[in-house]
């Protein structure tokens, strides 16, 4: 199995599934120090949410089509997902975003601007494992979302996906992302204060909030947990930041490990890998 791919799922999958029992709560109303469960959801410990079962849903597909990108096989993935309990650790689909539900219910993804909430955000990361285009990037989000922004979010994380499994580091990445509004705060992420950070749905934020505890922490532990402490949003945030910590330092330290130990479904993530 590809190292990093493993590295990049299992940290999102184990970030997800840090935030699950504190999705919604507000920064300082909770302190989330490691796997538990219950709480928000009712939900046993370790248990993943959408964010890691689309991820999955789309790693199965580009397995299955040698690296291709087909989105109707993705989409296929996805109703599979939301009907029929595939990608799911649980049985259950217990969480899953509205423009991401109209969109699989309809075959016709959301345009508005509006319609920017960070579904297809969370779930773009196995793109960064194949040669695709921008393009193809673009229309994998807009399965779902298909506003210009989610699709410009998604591209942007991709691109950083990559350049962190080519080995740059973050902090020399982040200077480099210069882009108009709404992504104009990317390019120096790194100077604003937790309390400039939001971490709610939007695509904007959740990106922002990813590549801002990323920069200000150096270990895989500090680095999801301060994305699930940001609150709110906080299964999503934990799962788009721990993806990419996931390549920058792999998830084999003793955190992780012990993380992975109650990671549920691990064999239906295997299953998607290859
Ligand atoms: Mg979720």
């Amino acid at each position: 199995m590809n190292k990093k791919l493993r590295d990049a799922v299992y940290g999102l999958a184990i970030g997800d599934a840090l935030g699950v029992p504190y999705e919604f709560k507000k920064r300082g109303t909770f302190e989330c120090t490691g796997m538990t469960g219950y709480k928000v959801h009712g939900q046993p410990e370790g248990t993943w949410s959408d964010d890691t079962s689309m991820t999955i849903a789309t790693a199965k597909s580009l397995k299955d089509n040698g690296g291709k990108i087909l989105t109707h096989d993705i989409f296929d993935n996805f109703l599979a997902w939301k009907d029929e309990e595939d990608f799911n650790c649980n049985g259950v689909c217990f969480d899953i975003g509205n423009t991401t539900w109209d969109a699989l219910a309809t075959g016709i993804p959301r345009t508005d601007v509006d319609s920017n909430g960070n579904g297809s955000l969370m779930r773009i990361l196995p793109l960064a494992f194949v040669d695709c285009t921008d393009e193809e990037i673009e229309e994998v989000s807009a399965i779902t979302h298909g506003h210009e922004i989610s699709k410009k979010a998604c591209a942007i994380y991709v691109h950083v996906a990559r350049r962190l499994l080519a080995g740059e580091k973050i902090q020399e990445i982040i200077p480099t992302l210069r882009y108009g509004k709404p992504f104009d705060r990317l390019c120096v992420i790194d100077r604003f204060e937790e309390r400039d950070i939001k971490s709610g749905g939007y695509v904007v934020e959740t990106l922002e909030a990813a590549l801002w505890v990323l920069a200000k922490n150096d270990n895989f532990k500090d680095t999801v947990l301060t994305a699930v402490n940001l609150g709110k949003d906080t299964d999503t945030t934990g799962a788009v930041a721990g993806g990419l910590a996931g390549i920058i330092y792999g998830v084999d330290d003793a955190f992780a490990r012990k993380c992975l130990e109650v990671l549920r479904g691990k064999e239906i993530i295997d299953r998607c890998l290859w």
